[in-house]
């Protein structure tokens, strides 16, 4: 006979083991914009990563993988608009500033040059790498503080058919994968016709009355970095970014030519581009080509808040990083968005597991034997599931069910007695009684 024992008050023992009340979390919430990815989520994103990376291979990109944690010095020179804000900076034991990336570009460059690959690899060089970013962005919808990009950078090409091929690239993919997109392009022109565009910026927001009617946060950035204006999506500003001075006025001979033969290039490669002269990309240290790529909705109209991706042409960047003079043009995609407009168009995506087979058992006996047969159909590559705890049969044919199988094995009492076993076909839910030593042979036949 087991002894009984009475729940008594909490021995000194006990109470000396157990985690007192106050040092237990009280919340276990996820950190704000972050997300947990729980299986077909998590499947999507592996599949999309997997996906991409073969195609970028197959258009001869080098994969690498660069520490999510830089010298937050790195980030602050070279900076997206709003860097101050948007970096989660961290301080080492050994006091070193160091940030979370906020884009994979930097680090890819700093690797490039930490590894001579500009002496060890034939340019152009072509390099891309898939993996976490993190911004402490504005919280809104589509947007996370943590999320995936996958970045394609040339470094080494300062012709326009680094970005045309670049931009060809992407456009491939999203037809592969039957997404509808339009690419919007822009050209900034070298840093003088920058230098010249922005004093005109100023001015424009300045004057009439306009300053009153921006954002509190473009009213901060007007003298800074005006350009950042154009970017802004408060309704105000969208509207008044409409009758601001565009960059293509101040463009040199230099970069009107530049540009005229990257559009030459698009044209003759198909891609479906749009000439968008407010597209100036929240980023410091771009020069000519930028670009974006915006989904289309169903009725055709490009949804720029859903950018799927965006790049440009950065030539002065290497040499403000490593004081080489090395000429480089990338583009970032983001993966999330990615997989939120294919799950959307129903558009591929991870394949579920075909022909599933099933393994219910009924007994404590027969799960052991259950236990063996999985082997043993692992082994002659079935894709079997099971549920080596539950007892119920309704709980296990409902996991079958649910997992979409094709096939339930069934083991009870008397299947174990005979060496045989119940095979279930689970479309016309027809039954046999197979012996088990016949079994592989007939599921062979059947899923074949
Ligand atoms: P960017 O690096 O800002 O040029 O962004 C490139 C792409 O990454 C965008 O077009 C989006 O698809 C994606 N992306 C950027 N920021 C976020 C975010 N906060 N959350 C999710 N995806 C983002």
């Amino acid at each position: 006979m087991p002894k009984i024992v009475k729940k008594t008050k909490e021995t000194e023992a006990q109470k000396k083991d157990s985690i007192p009340k106050s040092k237990i979390l009280k919340d276990v919430s996820r950190a704000l914009g972050t997300k947990d990815l729980l299986a077909n989520d998590f499947e999507n994103l592996e599949t999309i990563k997997k996906d991409l990376s073969s195609f970028f291979k197959r258009y001869g990109f080098v994969q690498l993988e660069t520490p999510v944690m830089e010298k937050a010095e790195m980030f602050k020179n070279n900076f997206r608009r709003d860097v101050g804000k948007e970096l989660y900076e961290i301080t080492s034991d050994k006091g070193e500033k160091l940030a979370l990336r906020s884009e994979l570009t930097q680090g890819i460059i700093r690797s490039f040059i930490d590894h001579n690959l500009n002496e060890t690899m034939p340019l152009p060089v072509r390099l891309f790498s898939i993996g976490p970013v993190f911004r402490q962005e504005k919280l809104q919808s589509s947007r996370y503080r943590q999320f995936t990009q996958v970045n394609a950078e040339i470094l080494g090409e300062a012709k326009p058919v680094a970005e045309a091929f670049l931009i060809y690239t992407m456009f491939s993919l999203c037809q592969d994968w039957g997404l509808d997109i339009e690419v919007q392009i822009n050209s900034l022109g070298k840093n003088e016709c920058q230098k010249e565009y922005r004093d005109k910026l100023i001015s424009y927001y300045k004057g009439r009355g306009n300053r009153s009617k921006i954002c509190n946060e473009c009213k901060k950035n007007l003298n800074k970095d005006p350009m950042a204006l154009l970017d802004c999506t408060e309704k105000e500003c969208l509207s008044l970014a409409e009758g601001a001075p565009q960059i293509v006025d101040f463009l040199d001979e230099d970069s009107r030519e530049y540009f005229s033969k990257l559009v030459e290039y698009l044209d003759e490669l198909g891609v479906k581009y749009n000439f968008n002269s407010r597209l100036v990309r929240g980023l410091n240290y771009y020069n000519d080509t930028v670009f974006e790529f915006w989904p289309l909705s169903d009725n055709g109209q490009p949804q720029y808040k859903y950018a799927l991706g965006g790049g440009g042409r950065y030539d002065n960047l290497v040499e403000k990083i490593s004081g080489q003079e090395i000429s480089g043009v990338g583009m970032a995609l983001g993966l999330e968005r990615m997989v939120y407009k294919l799950k959307d168009k129903n558009l591929i995506l991870f394949p579920q597991p075909e022909n599933l087979i099933f393994l219910a058992q009924l007994s404590e006996k027969a799960k052991l034997r259950s236990m063996q047969i999985f082997e043993e159909l692992r082994k002659e590559g079935f894709n079997v599931r099971n549920s080596f705890v539950a007892n119920s049969l309704k709980k296990q044919l409902e996991e079958a069910k649910q997992l979409q199988t094709r096939i339930c094995l069934i083991l009870g009492k008397k299947e174990l007695t005979d060496d045989t076993i119940l095979l279930r076909d689970m479309d016309s839910g027809v039954q046999e009684i197979i012996p088990q030593k016949k079994l592989i042979k007939e599921l062979q036949k059947k899923l074949n």
